[in-house]
């Protein structure tokens, strides 16, 4: 079977859910659910009290860790903070940053945003990017606006071969939770807006080469959708992520979509 360009990924933000039981015992379940499936990087993002003990629980399995967030130094007097390095020992292989939730409760900016990427980035642990207007914005027609102004500034001083690592997730704030997704096309459009962004920081053969994921109110019937268009490589999953049977029928949807798009001549 060809190989996609972009290998397509789908993480589970858990958010502030599940006490470390509770994680065993989803990711048991899941890993039987999704045992067959090898062309899809499957990532879950549980709270930090999780982490260590389920990477033991993921060794050797086709699931891989994340984190919800970090700080950016490696160390020092920054009390309720988490460092790269502890996630990395911890058994991490990406960090989700710059959040909706993270920019709306925790005051996070871009400045903010763009010190943890590169953090990670010098830790060896990949950042999914979170990117996205609020309905106030995309009413006002300012959706490219604030997209390019987070994007810019996420990736700063950036240089291209590391900006090639890095994942972005393109949330709509107003699909986040409330059940209303943006639709296939409006989620392309603004993938492939900010996949042209990207030729400024990566050049265009790394640009190709960024995944890109949707975000917001993902659910398995509409996941279908999303995973067809061009410039999407898979989703960032917060509430369907919660219930193995919800986001193992995520994963296998994409599975099969990728195949589709396996087939067709690029
Ligand atoms: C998220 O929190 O990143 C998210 C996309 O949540 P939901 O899938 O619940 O909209």
């Amino acid at each position: 079977m060809p190989q996609l360009l972009r290998p397509p990924l789908v993480a589970g933000n858990w958010k502030m859910n599940k006490t470390v039981s509770q994680a065993h015992n989803f990711v048991n379940n899941l890993k039987e659910a999704v045992t067959e499936v090898n062309d899809v990087e499957i990532v879950i993002c549980p709270p930090y009290t999780a982490l260590f003990s389920l990477n033991q629980v993921l060794k050797g399995s086709n699931i891989f860790l994340g984190a919800q967030n970090m700080y950016y130094y490696e160390k020092g007097a920054f009390t309720g903070e988490i460092s790269p390095l502890m996630l990395q020992e911890a058994g991490c292989r990406y960090v989700i940053l710059g959040h909706s939730e993270r920019r709306i409760y925790f005051g996070e900016e871009d400045t903010l945003v763009n010190l943890k990427v590169k953090a990670a980035l010098r830790t060896g642990i990949t950042p999914i990017i979170c990117i996205g207007e609020q309905l106030a914005d995309r009413e006002a027609g300012k959706t490219e606006e604030v997209v390019q102004k987070q994007l810019v500034g996420s990736l700063a001083g950036l240089e291209p071969e590391l900006c090639q690592m890095v994942v972005i997730a393109y949330e709509p704030v107003w699909a986040i939770g409330t059940g209303q997704n943006a639709t296939a096309f409006e989620a392309q459009e603004v993938s492939n807006f900010i996949r042209k962004l990207l030729v400024n920081n990566a050049g265009s053969n790394r640009a190709k080469k960024i995944r890109l994921l949707y975000g917001g109110s993902v659910k398995p019937d509409n996941i279908a959708g999303f995973i067809k268009q061009p410039d999407i490589d898979g989703a960032l999953v917060g509430g369907a992520s919660l219930e193995v049977a919800d986001f193992s029928l995520i994963i296998k949807a994409i599975k099969k979509e990728v195949e589709n798009k396996c087939q067709q001549p690029s």
